[in-house]
């Protein structure tokens, strides 16, 4: 949450459940808010489990293993994340961001589901109009801001100071329910969203963000999938 480059880390088993282990910290992303998971190894007394899946489950953090072999509440362990997935997960999902505030700006829309991927990624979003053109000239912006090579900073604020900025709620749901304390990803001098994601720390790193397709997915519902190079 305050170190999206953090790729290893040391823990402790805190819990075992069926095939998963809840760690006493951890660097592992459970998939969540469109970011699917991430995956990676631990690591005890020589022996490597993979980690295939993260879920967050009740406010914990279940990391589940391919196998269970001699692992025990208590143990230590070292946590490998898989750097490569993670590191393209991050850069889709700031220009993820980019990309929303673009259209929010440009043409008002509220986004209603992305799900991020590191292949192509997908943006749900209302919009009346339907134009491939217009689309095409708000990718042109998104990558001139990436030019631009903005900082991103991610900061806590509390939950009234939130309300008391409605542009910190891009999604078409609002504030997450019951948060107190609201986590903001901060594209600096452009936008800022109330998020639970990895992001990289300055925009170069996205690359170029290329518009793959658009889809009309009904009244007002738009789908767009974009891809990085
Ligand atoms: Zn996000």
């Amino acid at each position: 949450m305050d170190d999206s480059y953090l790729k290893e880390f040391d823990a402790e088993i805190k819990q075992v459940i069926g095939n998963t282990i809840v760690l006493d910290r951890t660097a592992f992303y459970p998939a969540s808010g469109g970011q699917p998971t991430d995956t990676g190894k631990i690591i005890t007394n020589g022996k490597e489990f993979v980690v295939s899946n993260v879920v967050k489950q009740d406010g914990e953090i279940l990391h589940q293993l391919s196998s269970m072999d001699g692992l025990n509440v208590g143990e230590s362990v070292r946590g490998v994340i898989d750097w490569g997935r993670r590191y393209t997960l991050m850069r889709h999902h700031t220009a993820a961001h980019v990309l929303s505030g673009v259209f929010n700006k440009e043409a008002g829309v509220l986004i209603t589901g992305n799900q991020l991927d590191i292949e192509k990624s997908r943006i749900d979003f209302s919009l009346e109009n339907f134009d491939r053109e217009q689309m095409a000239r708000y990718f042109e912006i998104a990558n001139e801001l990436v030019a631009k090579d903005l900082s991103v900073s991610v900061y806590y604020i509390s939950r009234e100071e939130a309300e008391k900025n409605p542009s910190l709620a891009k999604l078409a749901t609002g504030l997450p329910a019951g948060i107190q304390n609201i986590r903001v990803v901060d594209i600096v001098g452009f936008d800022a969203q109330a998020d639970g994601g990895t992001h990289v720390k300055s925009l170069i790193e996205i690359g170029k963000i290329e518009f793959v397709s658009a889809e009309n997915k009904g009244k007002n519902n738009r789908r767009i999938y974009y891809t990085l190079k």
